[in-house]
């Protein structure tokens, strides 16, 4: 990687990916940002605003290339797919999603791209693995987003709840990035003390923390009910990922990872705290969970493991 000089290919100019180029001009990250969609106009008109943050801001080349521009790339994002309409699921998605995603990664390989493919498209857990497959990259540099965007909301609705900072909030969720996740409130902390026991002591019951996880899972679909998409939050997420490899921060984050015996789990992305650094997922942190977590991380990857498998199976079809 060059320093000082680090160079995004965002694939996929919508909702997401155009909040998550944002971002990247907000914070400073990356000096070339090249960006691709079939709306090739629409990429052009993006870069050409995008651009006029840079005075106010950090300088960047921004503009609308083509997968070529890969060949030389840190890092290629992936937010392109058909995203969910109300009352679509993720996994709805799939088959839709792994045609496009197939028809994206065998350009980038082809053009020499040799650096971390980050994936957000969902289903981002069965996404992430196809684009693993159809690359061969290793699978530190091709990972997802997995639960990046539902800790953030977990953190948030905590923070509200116990009236601290989000960023106090030591909370994850994890397993799939959809209906199956769950998070880890039995070794949760606040400023290095249980959640638990703040939730004790301020008389809250373990049916409102599954309130407040109910409304985590479920917060995608009040936003889409509402304005039809969701994306600064994941825009952010993505932003906040990119920061840890380029800056090789070594920072902890939920992501989705590939399992090797973690969790019990092999052979599957999964949503899960991992160190992130110049080398992407540079190692999988295995939450401890307690008997009843660990139940649910299992049933959880099990859904996964079926939707990926009918969705590759229909794929070869
Ligand atoms: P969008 O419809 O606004 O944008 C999708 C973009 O993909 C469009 O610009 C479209 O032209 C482009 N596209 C489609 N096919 C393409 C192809 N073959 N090559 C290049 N570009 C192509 O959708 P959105 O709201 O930005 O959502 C994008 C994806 O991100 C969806 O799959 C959505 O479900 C997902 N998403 C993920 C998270 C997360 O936490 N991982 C959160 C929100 C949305």
């Amino acid at each position: 990687m060059a320093q000082h000089h680090q160079k995004v290919v965002l694939v996929g100019d919508g909702a997401v990916g155009s909040s998550y180029a944002f971002a990247l001009m907000q914070q400073g990250i990356a000096e070339e940002l090249v960006i691709v969609d079939i709306m090739k106009e629409r990429t052009e008109g993006d870069a050409l605003d995008l651009e006029d943050a840079a005075p106010w801001t950090f300088n960047k080349n921004v503009y609308s290339g083509s997968y070529d521009d890969a060949k030389d790339a840190d890092l290629v994002v992936i937010t392109a797919g058909a995203p969910q309409k109300p009352g679509e699921t993720r996994l709805d998605l799939v088959d839709k999603n792994l045609k496009i995603i197939k028809s994206i990664v065998s350009p980038i390989v082809e053009s020499g791209f040799n650096g971390i493919f980050l994936v957000a498209a969902n289903p981002v857990d069965i996404l992430t693995m196809a684009v693993q497959k159809f690359s061969g990259f290793p699978k530190n540099r091709a990972f997802g987003s997995g639960t990046s965007l539902d800790t953030a909301r977990l953190r948030m609705a905590l923070a509200k709840k116990f009236n601290v900072s989000p960023e106090a909030v030591d909370a994850y969720i994890l397993g799939e990035h959809g209906d199956s996740e769950f998070a880890n409130f039995d070794e949760a902390l606040i400023g290095g003390r249980p959640l638990k026991l703040w939730a004790a002591e301020a008389g809250i019951s373990d049916a409102d923390l599954d309130q407040i996880l109910y409304d985590t899972a479920h917060k995608a679909y009040e936003i889409i009910n509402r304005k039809g998409a969701t994306f600064y939050g994941i825009g952010t997420s993505l932003a906040r990922i990119t920061r840890a490899i380029f800056r090789d921060e070594k920072m902890v984050l939920p992501v989705g990872a590939w399992m090797e015996g973690q969790y019990g789990l092999n052979d599957i992305y999964i949503g899960t705290p991992a160190v992130i650094g110049a080398n992407g997922v540079e190692a999988v942190i295995e939450a401890t969970l307690s008997e009843e977590e660990a139940a649910k991380m299992a049933a959880s990857a099990k859904t996964l493991k079926e939707v990926a498998e009918g969705g590759f199976a229909r794929l070869d079809a």
